[in-house]
């Protein structure tokens, strides 16, 4: 599916969407330049899923978790990461047999280790605070639209 917003709220609120159809073990997978708004759709992700809204951005830590009645989400920045070892030092294999949800920005640097089944969300920015956001590889998102 494809949604074009024109705020952060808007994209907050698409993210609210997307993550209330969330389940145990799903990775997101986020491309998309600097500012294009991953991590702002993550706060929606995360509240989707039922969990408080305290999302920052982890590019200073490479993974932060949101936990909470018997949900545990798992927020990757991988700006930084390139190759298998230093992928490995992240936990990041750990993390995808724990049952967690999973999202990952930058997953452009890991795109050779994203497990089968991976929900791929791509954030173009169209100009001013426009963004299109692209959901492929999961029939479950393909009910809402524009
Ligand atoms: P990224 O994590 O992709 O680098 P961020 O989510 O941190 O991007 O930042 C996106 C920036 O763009 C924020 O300052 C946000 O307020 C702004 N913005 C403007 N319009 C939108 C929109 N439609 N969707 C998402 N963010 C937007
Ligand atoms: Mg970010």
């Amino acid at each position: 599916m494809k949604i074009i917003t024109h705020s952060a709220e808007e994209t907050v609120a698409v993210g609210i969407k997307i993550g209330k159809l969330l389940r145990s073990g799903d990775v997101i997978a986020f491309s998309g330049g600097l500012g294009a708004g991953k991590t702002t759709i993550t706060r929606g992700l995360v509240l989707g899923t039922g969990l408080p809204d305290e999302t920052s951005s982890p590019t200073f830590s490479i993974v932060n978790e949101y936990a909470g009645n018997g949900t545990v989400f798992y927020h990757f920045d991988m700006y930084r990461i390139s190759g298998v070892s230093d992928l490995e030092t992240t936990g990041f294999y750990d993390y995808l047999e724990s049952g967690g949800i999973i999202a990952v920005e930058w997953s452009e640097n890991i795109s050779d280790e994203l497990p089968e089944g991976a929900i791929y969300i791509n954030i173009r920015s169209l100009g001013g605070d426009a963004r299109e956001i692209t959901v492929t590889g999961d029939e479950r998102f393909e009910a809402f639209s524009d």
